[in-house]
């Protein structure tokens, strides 16, 4: 995995030394010397990753860091702080500033590259998601909103044999309104994530045998615990174990002693990416939903049909039903335009509700209504036709200011083998239509399709 790696240092021996380290691992570097330097070029040139020391002249580590994460451009790049202070509160203060870890100095190649290999796992998965979110706000969507803040009501799962530990830690947790289940083994874990609904798993390096790292990389390969962070707790001399863990899947860990400030900074972090990520995916969803979606009627658009309709086309063949509204001006012009929106929306309605789920019916445009079946003959594709224009002129619908309306269509059917463009159906369901017109209105005809492409 290549990666742009941005290091900050004001010693510049510092800088050299890490950047040959970086590059024989085939990162490409950029380099900056104090504070505002590194964010400029955080700005400018994007990295994946920042290698960020604390001890600067002027601004400091964690002032950048808060900078960067203040900025929504660079808000979602990964931090690591370099420290030679081994104080916990010094690291808290770091990862509240919104560092995602902490490596000492000097840095130990092994961890350097462990960790940045899992942090940029994550930012590959979340930086799809960002770009999609994207071209959604392009295509005229709004943001999604920032999540809240705070991890109150939040759920983790606690995996340790040491039922000390284990209460410890849960207590750590719970003082920041998590809700801590605990498990014991691996068995009880998969029971308890059956359910779902889990923000973070929080791992004990204490199982023996290598369990805690079996179960690690379970939930990474599992679709539905995929996204869940994974927060290691081990001992200092558990350290291979932790870096096998990075790779297979760990999102971060916590040393013992744990230091429950250090363990709820950590878990608060994992637990606000995952957030924004189920953020950004909700919000695409929506924006996606919304744009095959005709705001007022609620069917499908003009643009989902068409694309349905080529798929078919592709495939199976399809019948087409292109119904209008009979008469419809009048109905705005003598009772108003709020009148013939709620005869459209009813209309739509009794169209939905007389067709099959797997029937495709959208607003065409403006009066204009197209039903899209697969693989049918033009004959049953009529009987469905004729079903729908009774629904429509079974009952009068009601109008605000006036008496109940009785509404009619008219519908134009055409059936094609599969091969045939969408353009020679379309025009068949067309004249179709136009002839149901010219025959008195409220009834169906059906299109032939040869007849319709050779008078084009
Ligand atoms: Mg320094």
């Amino acid at each position: 995995m290549t990666a742009r790696v941005l290091v900050v240092d004001d010693i510049l021996a510092n800088l050299r030394l890490l950047e040959a380290k970086l590059n024989a691992e085939y990162y490409e570097v950029a380099l900056a010397q104090s504070g505002p330097e590194a964010l400029q070029q955080a700005a400018r040139w994007t990295p994946d990753v920042i290698l960020l020391d604390v001890m600067m002249p002027g601004m400091d580590g964690y002032e950048v860091c808060r900078r960067l994460k203040d900025n929504g451009q660079t808000a979602h790049i990964p931090v690591v702080m370099i420290t030679a202070l081994v104080d916990p509160a010094e690291r808290v203060r770091g990862l509240e500033a919104g560092a995602d870890d902490f490596l000492s100095k000097p840095v130990d190649d092994a961890t350097l590259f462990a960790r940045l290999r899992a942090l940029l796992r994550t930012k590959q998965v979340q930086d799809a998601w960002r770009l999609r979110a994207e071209t959604a706000r392009d295509l005229g969507f709004e943001p999604p909103p920032v999540p809240a803040a705070s991890v109150a009501g939040a759920r983790a799962l606690l995996v340790s044999e040491d039922m000390v530990e284990a209460e410890t830690l849960r207590r750590a947790l719970a003082a920041d309104g998590l809700e801590v289940t605990i498990c014991v083994d691996a068995i009880d874990t998969w029971d308890a994530l059956s359910e779902g609904g889990y923000d973070l798993a929080v791992l004990s390096l204490s199982m023996p045998g290598g369990d805690a790292l079996r179960l690690a990389s379970r939930l990474r390969a599992q679709a539905t615990t995929r996204d869940l962070p994974v927060l290691l707790v081990a001992d200092a001399s558990q350290k291979s174990q932790v870096l096998r863990g990075f790779d297979l899947g760990a999102n971060d860990h916590v040393l013992r002693p744990v230091d429950p400030n250090e363990l709820r900074a950590r878990a608060r972090n994992q637990i606000r990416r995952k957030h924004y990520q189920e953020t950004l995916r909700a919000d695409l969803d929506r924006s996606l939903e919304m744009a095959v979606t005709d705001a007022l009627t609620g069917l499908r658009n003009r643009r989902y049909a068409v694309r349905h309709l080529e798929g078919l086309l592709r495939t199976a063949g399809a019948a087409v039903l292109m119904m209008d509204v009979d008469r419809f001006k009048s109905v705005n012009d003598t009772y108003g335009h709020a009148s013939g929106d709620i005869v459209l929306k009813e209309v739509a309605d009794r169209l939905k509700s007389s067709l099959r789920a797997a029937d495709v019916v959208a607003r065409f445009g403006g009066e204009e209504f197209v039903v899209a079946m697969a693989g049918q003959e033009a004959e049953d594709a009529a009987v469905v036709a004729e079903r729908l224009r009774l629904a429509v002129s079974a009952k009068p619908i009601e109008v605000e200011g006036g008496e109940p309306l009785k509404v009619t269509i008219s519908c134009g059917v055409a059936a094609v083998p599969p091969g045939v463009s969408l353009d020679a159906l379309l025009g068949a369901a067309d004249a179709a239509l136009y002839r149901a017109k010219g025959n008195g209105r409220n009834r169906v005809e059906i299109g032939d399709v040869g007849q319709s492409r050779a008078a084009q």
